[in-house]
C-alpha cells in the first residue's frame, strides 16, 4: 500500500503546481491502512483542514484509480507526527509558504451511475406546491426530447429538485436502458471544462456532452452566473441537443430571468420550454413527506410527532427530514420512545429562542386578518362563532409557539377562565390531530405569515 502510496503522490505532484505540492503533499506521509481508512501523518492541524478542503478528493480518486473499487481506502484518518513538525518549521524559517492555488480536479468521465438511486418518483411526495415540477419531470421521463423540451425547474434550496432531475433520469433508464444520461452539476461541467481546456482534452469533453448523451440534466445552473466563457460552452452543448431533440432538463433556485449575469440568449433558451418551480410544501404534504421518510428509514413515528415536526421546519425538506432522524437518532441513543416530549426538546435546541421575538399580540393580529375579524373582537368576551372559532386557533398557537400559561391566555383574550383557555386548546389541538381540513388550513396559512 505504501507503493500505492508513492504512486498516487507521483500522479498528483503531475498535476499540482510544484509550489502547491511541496507545500502541502510533500510533507505529508504515509501511516499504513486501517480497513477502508488510510492513515496519513502530518506535520499540524492545519495540514488536515487545507488538505481536506483541496485536495482530498483528488487524493481518494486517484488512489482508488490506481488501486480499483474494492481496496479502495474511503476515508483519512489524520495523524499528528512530531517529527513532521519539526521539519516543517525548519522550512518554514527558510522559505516562506507560497500562496497556494485552487487544484485541478481529474474528473471522471461521468455516467448513468452518476445518478443518486435514492431519487426516484415513487419515493417523491407530490402536493399542491410541487405538483406541476413533478408533472412535467414525469413527462419528461416518459416522452424525452419532446413535449417539454428543455424543462427548466426552480425554486428553494431542500424543495426536490435535485430528486425530481435524478428521478427524470432513472425512468428515461428504465424504459430505455440504452440512454445515455448525463447528470451533473454546474460546478461540476464547469471543472471538467476549464479541466479539458487546460489538458486540451476539449474535444472528448464535447463529445462527451454533445454527441455521446441523450439526456443532460444540469443541477443548478445558477453555479454559471457570471461565469461567461463556460456559459458559451453550455450555450452551444445546448443547441447541439436540443437540435438532435435530446433532452435538456435544468435546475435552478432562481427563474431564469432572475439569474443574475447570465446571458440573455441563454435565458431565452430556458423559457423557450417549460418552466415549473417547486414551492415549499403544504402542512399536509409536510407530514407525508415525514411519514415515508419514516417508513423507508424504519422509523416508528407517531402521528403527533410528525405534526409537530411538519409544524416546525416549514421551508426546507432537507432539514425537515434532518429532523426527523435527529430525533429518531437521539431516541435510540437514549432508549427512550419517540414521543411529543423528546421532539419538542430536540427542536428546542436546534432552534433556540426561534419564538423569543413574537407575542400574543402579534399572533391575534395575524389571526384575526386571516379571519377577517377585528383585534377588539378577539380580544372581546363576544361569543358569536364568527369570533369564537378564530379565538380558539389563536389560544392554540399562542399555547403551542409562546408557550403562554393558560391564566394568562385568558386575560388575554377578554379576561376568559384558564379552564376556558385549556379547552379551547385541547379542542384545536384534536381537530388538527384529526386533519380537519379547516383547521390545518388556517393554521398553517397563519403560522406561515408568523415565519414560522
Ligand atoms: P434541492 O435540490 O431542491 O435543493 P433536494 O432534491 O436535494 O433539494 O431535496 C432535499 C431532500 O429532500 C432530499 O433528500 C429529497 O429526497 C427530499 N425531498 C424533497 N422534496 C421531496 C418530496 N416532495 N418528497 C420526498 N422527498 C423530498
Ligand atoms: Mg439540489
Amino acid at each position: 500500500m505504501e507503493q500505492l502510496w508513492e504512486k498516487a503522490l507521483g500522479i498528483l505532484k503531475a498535476h499540482l503546481s510544484a509550489e502547491n505540492f511541496e507545500t502541502w503533499l510533500e510533507p505529508v506521509q504515509f501511516g499504513g491502512i486501517e480497513g477502508d481508512l488510510i492513515v496519513l501523518k502530518i506535520p499540524n492541524q492545519f495540514f488536515a483542514e487545507w488538505i481536506s478542503a483541496h485536495y482530498l478528493d483528488l487524493i481518494l480518486d486517484t488512489l482508488q484509480a490506481e488501486a480499483g473499487e474494492t481496496h479502495m481506502p474511503k476515508k483519512v484518518r489524520w495523524e499528528l507526527d512530531e517529527t513532521l513538525r519539526e521539519k516543517a518549521q525548519a522550512a518554514r524559517e527558510t522559505t516562506p509558504p507560497p500562496a497556494p492555488r485552487p487544484p485541478r480536479a481529474t474528473p471522471k468521465p461521468p455516467d448513468s451511475a452518476d445518478l443518486n438511486p435514492k431519487y426516484r418518483f415513487k419515493n417523491f411526495v407530490v402536493g399542491p406546491a410541487n405538483q406541476l415540477a413533478h408533472a412535467a419531470s414525469v413527462a419528461c421521463g416518459s416522452d424525452p426530447g419532446r413535449r417539454y423540451n428543455p424543462l427548466f425547474i426552480y425554486g428553494g434550496v431542500g424543495l426536490g429538485k435535485t430528486h425530481l432531475v435524478n428521478a427524470i433520469g432513472h425512468a428515461i433508464v428504465q424504459r430505455n436502458p440504452r440512454a445515455r444520461t448525463l447528470y451533473v452539476s454546474a460546478e461540476r461541467f464547469t471543472n471538467e471544462f476549464i479541466w479539458s481546456l487546460q489538458n486540451h482534452e476539449i474535444n472528448s469533453f464535447r463529445k462527451r456532452y454533445r454527441t455521446q448523451c441523450d439526456v443532460l440534466l444540469m443541477d443548478d445552473i445558477q453555479f454559471l452566473a457570471g461565469r461567461e466563457q463556460t456559459q458559451e460552452e453550455f450555450f452551444h452543448t445546448f443547441n447541439a441537443l436540443y437540435h438532435s431533440d435530446k433532452q435538456i432538463v435544468v435546475t435552478s433556485d432562481v427563474y431564469p430571468h432572475q439569474i443574475s449575469e447570465m446571458k440573455e440568449r441563454l435565458i431565452s433558451r430556458f423559457q423557450s420550454g417549460m418552466v415549473a418551480d417547486v414551492q415549499a410544501p403544504e402542512l399536509d404534504t409536510r407530514i407525508a413527506i415525514l411519514q415515508q421518510k419514516a417508513e423507508s428509514e424504519d422509523i416508528e413515528l407517531p402521528s403527533e410527532v410528525a405534526l409537530f415536526l411538519a409544524q416546525t421546519v416549514r421551508s426546507n425538506v432537507r432539514e425537515l427530514e434532518g429532523t426527523l432522524l435527529r430525533v429518531a437518532v437521539k431516541a435510540e441513543l437514549l432508549g427512550l420512545p419517540m414521543d411529543l416530549e423528546l421532539a419538542k426538546e430536540t427542536m428546542r435546541a436546534v432552534l433556540p429562542n426561534q419564538d423569543t421575538a413574537m407575542t400574543v399580540e402579534d399572533i391575534q393580529r395575524i389571526v384575526c386578518a386571516y379571519f377577517g375579524i377585528r383585534l377588539a373582537d378577539i380580544k372581546s368576551r363576544r361569543r358569536h362563532r364568527a369570533v369564537t372559532f378564530p379565538r380558539m386557533v389563536a389560544m392554540y398557537i399562542c399555547r403551542q409557539r409562546l408557550g403562554t400559561s393558560y391564566p394568562e391566555l385568558g386575560e388575554r383574550f377578554g379576561g376568559k377562565d384558564h379552564t376556558t383557555v385549556l379547552s379551547a386548546v385541547r379542542k384545536i389541538g384534536g381537530l388538527m390531530e384529526d386533519q380537519d381540513e379547516r383547521v390545518l388550513g388556517a393554521v398553517d396559512a397563519i403560522e406561515r405569515k408568523l415565519g414560522i
